[in-house]
Parts: C-alpha cells; sequence; structure tokens
C-alpha cells in the first residue's frame, strides 16, 4: 500500500521529546488508520537524540532516522525530509512537542481536498514576547514581499503535496519561507489552518535575534535570486549600461560643447580638464565593471554544480 502520510521531524537536542512526539504521532496515525512514516532528521544534536531515535525505530518500522554529520539548521534537514519523503501528503513539524499531532488528520484533509500547501496558524501562541513581536513584523513584510496572505510564516506545522517538496529547494534560513519557495515554482494553491499551539515542554529555543535577521536576508537575496536567477545579465547588463550611457552621453556632450562654444577651435584638453569629465569617466568605467560582473554572474549559474549542502553519515530503515 502506498503511503498516504510523511511527517518530517527536524530534531537538534530534543532528546526529552522524542519518546512522547512518536509515540503520540503513530497514536494519531493508528487512531485514523493512516499509512505512514515518520522521518527523523537529527541535524548534529550534541545531546542522546541520535541514540534516541535509533532505539525508537528498532520496534517501530514507520520511524525512520537520518543522521547529520554535524548542525546544519533546520533548513537542511526539512531539505533531506523532503528528498526521502514518499508519502503523498508531508507534514513538517517541530520535534519539541509545541505542535500537536492531533492536527495532522485535519492537514491531511486539506491537501487532499486541493490544496499545495496548508500552513499552520498559531493564533493563541505561547512563546514569549520577545518571540511574538518580531515575528508580527516579520509576518507583516513577508506578506508585503511574497503576496501570500499567511498569518503565520514561521509555524513549523504545515503540509504539502509531494509534488510540491519535490520540486523546492530549501537552504540557508530558508525555513521560513516554504510557501514562497511552492509560489514561485507553480504551486500557488496555498491555504491555512489555525493549529493548537503549547508552550516548550523541555529544552529551549535554538532561534534567537541572529537567526532571526539571517532570515531576513535570505529572503532578500531569495527575492532577488528568484527574479534574476536565469538571466543575472538582465539586471547587471542594465545597470552597467545606464552607467555607461549617461557617462557616455556627458563626454559627448562635453565635446560638442567645446567645439561649437568656442571660436579658436576643439582642444581636448579642455574637455578633460573639467571635472564634469571624470564623472563620465567613472560612470564608463562603472558600466564596464558590472558588464563584466553580469557576465560572471551568467557563467556561474550555468556551471553551478549541484553539491549537497549538507552530510548524511547513517540512516534508519529506509528502503532506498
Ligand atoms: N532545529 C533544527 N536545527 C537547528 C535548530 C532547530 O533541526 O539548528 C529544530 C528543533 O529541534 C525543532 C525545530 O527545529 O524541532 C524548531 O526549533 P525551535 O523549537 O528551537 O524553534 P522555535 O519554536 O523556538 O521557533
Ligand atoms: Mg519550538
Amino acid at each position: 500500500m502506498s503511503t498516504q502520510i510523511s511527517v518530517v521531524v527536524p530534531v537538534f537536542n530534543e532528546e526529552e521529546s522524542l519518546p512522547e512526539l512518536t509515540h503520540w504521532i503513530s497514536r494519531v496515525m493508528n487512531a485514523h488508520g493512516f499509512s505512514y512514516e515518520v522521518i527523523l532528521i537529527n541535524d548534529g544534536s550534541t545531546d542522546k537524540s541520535w541514540e534516541i531515535i535509533q532505539n525508537l525505530s528498532e520496534s517501530n518500522s514507520h520511524l525512520k532516522g537520518l543522521n547529520f554529520t554535524r548542525n546544519y539548521g533546520k533548513s537542511a534537514a526539512l531539505d533531506a525530509g523532503f528528498k526521502k519523503a514518499v508519502g503523498e501528503v508531508v507534514i513538517t513539524m517541530d520535534a519539541d512537542l509545541q505542535d500537536s499531532p492531533d492536527e495532522i488528520p485535519g492537514l491531511y484533509a486539506m491537501i487532499t481536498g486541493g490544496l499545495d500547501v496548508v500552513s499552520g496558524w498559531k493564533k493563541e501562541r505561547h512563546d514569549p514576547i520577545s518571540k511574538t513581536i518580531p515575528s508580527k513584523f516579520f509576518n507583516g513584510v513577508t506578506r508585503w514581499i511574497s503576496g501570500i496572505q499567511l498569518h503565520d510564516f514561521n509555524c513549523g506545522l504545515k503540509a504539502y503535496r509531494n509534488k510540491v517538496v519535490k520540486n523546492i529547494h530549501v537552504y540557508g534560513e530558508m525555513h521560513r519561507y516554504i510557501p514562497l519557495l511552492a509560489k514561485w515554482n507553480g504551486f500557488p494553491k496555498i491555504g491555512e489552518k489555525v493549529v493548537l499551539h503549547q508552550a516548550r515542554k523541555y529544552g529551549y529555543s535554538k532561534f534567537g535575534l541572529e537567526r532571526f535577521l539571517n532570515g531576513f536576508l535570505d529572503l532578500i537575496s531569495v527575492s532577488f535570486v528568484h527574479r534574476y536567477k536565469k538571466k543575472p545579465m538582465h539586471f547587471f547588463g542594465l545597470l552597467g549600461t545606464l552607467s555607461f550611457l549617461t557617462g557616455f552621453i556627458i563626454t559627448f556632450w562635453l565635446i560638442l560643447e567645446k567645439i561649437y562654444g568656442l571660436s579658436q577651435g576643439f582642444k581636448v584638453r579642455e574637455v578633460v580638464d573639467q571635472p564634469l569629465f571624470f564623472l563620465a569617466l567613472v560612470a564608463i568605467i562603472i558600466g564596464v565593471q558590472l558588464f563584466v560582473t553580469g557576465f560572471i554572474a551568467e557563467l556561474m549559474t550555468s556551471n553551478q554544480a549541484k553539491e549537497a549542502e549538507y552530510k548524511i553519515d547513517e540512516e534508519i530503515n529506509f528502503d532506498f
């Protein structure tokens, strides 16, 4: 029988939560008769998370494990899980019991009902104010940039059609922007579901202000890359041409002014001595530089090696 649901869980130092989380997921799956797999990606934990994943998956073949050689971040962990997921619907969930496995059937129904992506919305959130205030701001800006009207982009609990996760590449701090990646790659049917949210029961949050700011930089670069990645020359070339032309026109105008403004005829020195000429020269040089930058970018994108950004050194319970 084919697998209906893959639950993808990134794990970084979550040893206390794992037994409770996996039992809870299994309980929900069994109660609804779903065929399922749970992919636990150990993202370089320094606690006993991997040993616990190994033990749990010995007695339950639905549990599958991937072990990273070190900590690569939540995005890399999700990406690795997405590559392996065979379920018709793929659900991501944090390992810390803040997201409730009881939401799985509702999310599953929304995807099989025709949506590409369903994002959880922690409407009543149980996090400190130092997280909720930046989060409101972040969500507003992301809505504005993406045109996707979600309240809670950062919610770890999300569901996708299998095809969506196979067609996106999640890296850096991009886990916050997966609905944007989905939309840009041709999967625009994005819905939202209000989900239960609990305070963290064990351990501590791994995301502070620094990662939050990194996320913003990733958003800017990814919006830019999304627009120009196929043709960087369209961006750099245009800027370069504008700069070059500005310099060229100024020079041309200075020459004309000298030729027609002076009765004693045209002298090159009188053009070259003017401050405006230096400005023109700088504009021409910048123009050429931008053009060259465009060429290099163009070469890089066409030669770009599709190298994996993370290394997996152990796999449990996968058939392939
Ligand atoms: N996580 C991860 N790699 C990291 C940081 C976090 O896989 O480098 C996992 C973490 O174990 C959890 C999820 O990502 O399952 C969300 O992390 P956390 O609960 O710390 O974030 P918060 O809920 O505070 O935003
Ligand atoms: Mg959490």
